[in-house]
């Protein structure tokens, strides 16, 4: 391993920092999203319909103001226990002002909850201004097409207050959700692939299972209040007490999230790797598939704590997480076995040799790029680039007789050892059974 002294360090994206195409994109949506709601209000008719309409929005805002000031209290309390970013279920608000109101109004209730927020939970913890500029412009975006499926007169058909037919007023409100949600998740993952240089995946605009419930939940929610704001304007105070405890949901969720994450890494624990590796063998098994089991073992690591001491070293760790977790599919487990040791399970195997030509060419696709990382760090002495990494990778694939997990790792062990004895920086592929031979 070597180092070169030199560049600072980069710090979290100012926004001149972008890359061009998320500075093209950022541009468009605000301006898109201002030019809406601007002349949307612009054009509001005169009259009594347009005051209730307003009055109805300062409602709104009004409790998606008191909210963010009820939960902060809650969120508080997570920042201790949990450091993780506040999870904001405000689209209770936005999405019934989409629903209620004239669309420029429920725009500008976005706009008004979102700089509330700002002020409250994002600037306070350091958050960069231009995301939270987007993310107001996209929900803006999301709330006028949603608005444009759920025109209030609809709304009027679902709440039973007025002629029609009740399920076409139900089947609105629910594409309107659908449309919601999409608008909103395709804008953000956009921003993500093209900030972080990674593929746009519709994985990431879909979500997992939990953040749907999470968001089914914000968004029903959302409907009654909209539905109790055309009877009873009042009874939308009741949103308040289960929008709180869905608040606590998060928490829990949070808490588990974390429990399972290896802070310096951001990686799975060896706990929590085990659990997803056994699952993922099981599910090879029921469909007569294989996966592998790779070790890695960072070479001569001790010399780069010696060399420029245990923080450099921490990014170190860092940084080879990050290669492992790009250069695998997003259902690979990857995990911190300990130390410097990581252990990456690769599932959806074909059976028999194919599968370890895969396994093999990936694992040396994993060492290939570790050797080719050049990472920033800041040594005592000033900052400096580490190169010339590398690892050494011991990797067993599953066969025909349903081999355990255990003994998967262990093959996948002595695997590790026979590369480091064989001088490291290599890759060694095991066999149930067999002493590791030469380089596979
Ligand atoms: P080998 O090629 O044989 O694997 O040599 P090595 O130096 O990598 O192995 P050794 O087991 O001698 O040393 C591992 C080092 O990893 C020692 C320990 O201080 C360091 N280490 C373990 N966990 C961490 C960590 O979280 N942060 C830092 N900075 N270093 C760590
Ligand atoms: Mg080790
Ligand atoms: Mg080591």
């Amino acid at each position: 391993m070597t180092a070169a002294r030199g560049r600072p360090r980069t710090g979290s994206w100012p926004v001149r920092r972008l890359p061009r195409p998320m500075v093209a994109v950022l541009v468009t949506v605000v301006a898109v999203a201002a030019a809406l709601v601007a002349g949307g209000l612009v054009l509001l008719p005169a009259g009594p319909g347009t005051g209730t309409a307003a009055l109805g929005a300062l409602g709104l805002v009004t409790l998606g103001v008191l909210h963010t000031e009820l939960a902060t209290g809650i969120e508080r309390v997570r920042r201790r226990v949990a450091h993780a970013s506040y999870f904001d279920l405000s689209s209770v608000w936005t999405f019934a002002g989409a629903l209620l109101l004239p669309p420029a109004l429920a725009g500008l209730g976005v706009v008004v909850i979102y700089g509330h927020l700002w002020w409250r939970v994002w600037r306070p913890a350091g958050a960069a201004l231009y995301r939270h500029v987007y993310t107001t412009a996209t929900v803006v975006l999301a709330a006028y097409a949603a608005a444009a499926i759920v025109a209030p007169e609809r709304l009027v058909v679902a709440a039973g207050v007025g002629p029609g037919s009740m399920l076409a007023g139900y089947g609105a409100l629910l594409l309107a959700m659908l449309v919601y949600v999409l608008v909103n998740q395709t804008l953000i993952a956009l921003a993500l692939a093209l900030t972080t240089g990674r593929r746009f995946a519709w994985r990431g605009v879909l979500g997992d299972g939990d953040d749907h419930v999470l968001e089914g939940a914000t968004l029903c929610l959302a409907v009654l209040a909209a539905l109790a704001a055309m009877r009873q304007p009042l009874l939308v105070l009741l949103v308040l007490p289960p929008l709180l405890v869905l608040h606590r949901a998060v928490l829990i969720r949070q808490l588990e999230e974390r429990a399972n994450t290896d802070a310096k890494t951001g990686l799975l624990t060896a706990g929590a790797w085990r659990g997803r590796a056994h699952r993922a063998l099981a599910r090879a098994r029921r469909r007569h598939g294989a996966v592998a089991v790779l070790i890695l073992d960072l070479d001569h690591f001790k010399s780069v704590n010696d060399g420029y001491g245990h923080l450099a070293g921490d990014e170190v760790l860092a940084a080879v997480a990050g290669t492992l977790t790009a250069q695998v599919r997003d259902h690979d487990p990857v995990g911190r076995f300990g130390g410097e040791e990581f252990v990456v399970l690769l599932a959806g195997l074909p059976a028999g040799p194919e599968g370890g030509e895969l396994a093999h060419a990936a694992a040396e696709r994993i060492r290939r790029t570790v050797r080719g990382l050049a990472v920033d760090v800041d040594a005592p002495g000033g900052p400096l680039t580490i190169t010339d990494l590398s690892v050494s990778v011991g990797v067993a694939v599953s066969g025909p007789d349903g081999e355990s997990l255990d003994a998967l790792m262990q093959v996948a062990d002595h695997a590790l050892y026979a590369a480091k004895r064989a001088g490291r920086n290599r890759v060694r592929l095991g066999r149930a059974g067999v002493e590791p031979g030469g380089d596979a």
